[in-house]
């Protein structure tokens, strides 16, 4: 009998790059054992969360006797966490933002989801920029849409606005933007943000329904060489902020993300009981309430970033040893290095793991002829691949 509807069974069968690679992993580490194994391809933040975080466990734990403590809540999340974060994004994003501007979610996957269901339509189109996070396209999927990605300019990784422009149809409803970027680390400047944000009040006059600007930013914490994440939700009026604490608190496993609105949008008041309608419909009811008291405590810290800085040196190293073209990650923790001599780049993560070297091909992310390396794992990891790569690449150039 089938049991699983058409849809799901296509999903399982295309079973993601990563997943493959992960399953992969888990076969060879069994082989030769963990260490000989260099796995570059999951990105699960592997930092200790920020010493405010142990702290404000043991003051939860105090409190843990009370009544409603961890109870039901407002869908929208504690108000207390609302306003205290509403006050933390308003400096970061340089807006004046309200308690009622956000909605807690379960991470930015809950709010991107909680967003889709309020605003999309069947038939709708999400426009992206590829190479992107894999999920995009089930999400989009979720609400009855489909993800319309746009190839990034393939040498810096920076928004291609004509084509842009092109793919911008009367069924797109969003562009989603990823910044700093997974898989190829590229932070996008406030002048492109601006550029972007000036094309879609351009592409949205007349229309019925606005093109919302999504800013999808779990990776802003995290820059490289003085360089910052631009303060974009002002920039346009229906820009909305998806974002999580899952990595710079390293809390991706409680669940706690937001959807903040540009307080300058007319129909914020609707889009945000819209929100939080779809919040509690979609099966999430509200973020953990774990999550959002240790969230709260824990507002202004971060994982230590510098262990993140020296692991992209090294594996900078590591690629220019090897003799592999790459853009200079500008954030977040991927390198995306061009395949070398070829565009192959199932057969390129083969012969890296014939040296035990796990990557996720391109192709994963909608641009084949790349793959992607995590450096979330110890330094040691990184340096102790230096020699397969190399090896690698000259094997498969021969
Ligand atoms: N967006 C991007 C680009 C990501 O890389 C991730 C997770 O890796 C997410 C969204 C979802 O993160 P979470 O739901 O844990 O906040």
């Amino acid at each position: 009998m089938r049991i699983l509807s058409q849809q799901i069974s296509t999903y399982l069968e295309r079973a993601s790059w990563i997943r493959k690679m992960f399953e992969t992993g888990a076969k060879l580490k069994q082989q030769f054992g963990e260490d000989a194994v260099c796995d570059f391809s999951l990105g699960n933040p592997d930092l200790p969360p920020p010493p405010a975080m142990a702290q404000a466990v043991r003051e939860l734990a105090d409190q843990a006797d009370q009544p409603m403590i961890f109870g039901y809540m407002p869908n929208a999340g504690y108000p207390f966490a609302r306003e205290a974060l509403a006050e933390h994004l308003g400096r970061e994003q340089n807006v004046d933002l309200q308690a009622d501007d956000l909605i807690i979610t379960c991470g930015a996957a809950g709010g991107l989801n909680a967003l889709y269901r309020a605003i999309l339509e069947p038939g709708d189109e999400v426009v992206c920029i590829a190479p992107y996070f894999v999920e995009y396209g089930f999400y989009a999927e979720n609400s009855g849409a489909t993800l319309k990605p746009v190839p990034a300019r393939k040498e810096d990784f920076a928004p291609d606005l004509d084509a842009l422009e092109a793919a911008i149809s009367d069924k797109t409803r969003v562009l989603l933007v990823n910044s700093p970027n997974n898989p190829t680390g590229a932070v996008y400047t406030e002048e492109q943000m601006r550029a972007l944000g000036e094309l879609l009040a351009r592409k949205s006059e007349g229309r019925e329904r606005p093109i919302f600007l999504l800013l999808d930013e779990p990776y802003r914490f995290l820059t490289y060489d003085g360089v910052q994440a631009p303060a974009a939700l002002g920039m346009y009026p229906y820009t909305v902020l998806c974002s999580s604490f899952s990595k710079n608190l390293a809390l991706a496993g409680e669940r706690v993300g937001y959807v903040a609105l540009n307080p300058a949008m007319p129909e914020k008041a609707e889009l945000m009981a819209g929100l939080v309608l779809t919040n509690r419909i979609l099966g999430f009811v509200n973020a953990p309430a774990i999550g959002q008291r240790l969230m709260v405590k824990s507002l202004g810290s971060q994982v230590d970033t510098s262990v993140y800085a020296e692991r992209r040196a090294a594996m900078a190293a590591v690629l220019d040893q090897a003799g592999m073209t790459y853009a200079m990650p500008k954030g977040a923790f991927y390198f995306f290095p061009q395949v070398p001599g070829s565009d192959d780049d199932v057969a390129f993560c083969a012969a890296l793991q014939e040296e035990r070297i796990l990557a996720v091909p391109g192709r994963g992310f909608g641009m084949p002829g790349f793959v992607r390396l995590s450096f979330c794992c110890d330094k040691a990891i990184i340096d102790r691949s230096a020699e397969g790569f190399a090896r690698a690449v000259q094997n498969f150039r021969a």
